[in-house]
């Protein structure tokens, strides 16, 4: 579904991404980890191709991405969720999903509200409730929802579960294993290990703009100097 192979990016003459590979399959789930700084918020931004890649390569459902126009990217079927969530503060949750709305691809499931408010029901409760008036963790389920009515076949989260409450936590994790049963691939960035348990199928650890350890839980706790070195544990 996707692949990103030997990525390098540059922020003026600091190399972030040192030659970074990581691939997601098919309803897939990766949590990539790592600690401040590590690389994760730019290795989704360059996915996206929101950022130049000075080398490497973005594959996307067998097709090269990599130079492309973002646009041309979400169109193609890669949605992103910066983690700033990006919602209109003085719209309406229903008035924020409409601006998400974008031809329906062949084969994806499409999503439109009442699908999404069965997601998260949180918002339902809140359909006519200004952006402004949500708390962060309403905020971020309404940014992913946005991403959703383009109906992406892959969705880009970055830090989904940072700085919301632990209940409205757990509703998240609760949605993208539901997300990831629709037949979703999920890329998301995380600095907490029990999310990323509770979601993931696979974690991808990175410092210093590399992948320094790929593959499943059970094989991360057999090696637990990983997460010593790497991780904010
Ligand atoms: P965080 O959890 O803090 O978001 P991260 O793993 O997502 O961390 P990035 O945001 O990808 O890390 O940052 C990787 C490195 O790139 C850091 O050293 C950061 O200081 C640097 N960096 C990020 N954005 C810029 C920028 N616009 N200009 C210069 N350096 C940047």
């Amino acid at each position: 579904m996707l692949e990103l192979e030997g990525l390098e990016v540059f922020y003026g003459k600091a190399q972030i991404l040192q030659g970074l590979s990581l691939s997601v399959g098919p309803g897939e789930v990766v949590a990539l980890l790592g600690r401040n700084g590590a690389g994760k918020t730019t290795t989704l931004k360059a996915t996206m191709q929101m950022l130049p890649v000075a080398g490497g390569q973005v594959r996307f459902r067998g097709e090269d991405i990599t130079g492309s126009d973002p646009y041309r990217v979400a169109r193609a079927g890669l949605g992103y969720v910066p983690e700033d969530r990006r919602i209109f503060t003085q719209l309406t949750v229903r008035e924020n999903l409409e601006t998400g709305r974008q031809a329906a691809r062949e084969g994806v499931p499409r999503w439109d509200e009442a699908a999404l408010f069965e997601l998260f029901p949180n918002l339902a409760e809140r359909a006519e409730a200004r952006g402004k008036a949500l708390s962060g963790g309403e905020q971020q389920m309404l940014s992913i929802a946005r991403t959703l009515m383009g109906n992406p076949a892959c969705l880009l989260l970055d830090e989904p579960s940072e700085g919301i409450a632990p209940v409205i936590v757990t509703e998240m994790a609760r949605a993208i294993l539901r997300l990831k049963r629709e037949g979703l691939s999920v890329l998301l960035s995380e600095q907490a290990l029990p999310f990323a348990r509770a979601v993931a199928d696979r974690v991808a650890v990175i410092d210093h703009g590399r992948v320094v350890f790929e593959g499943d839980f059970s094989a991360l706790d057999a090696a637990p100097e990983i997460a010593k070195r790497h991780l904010a544990v």
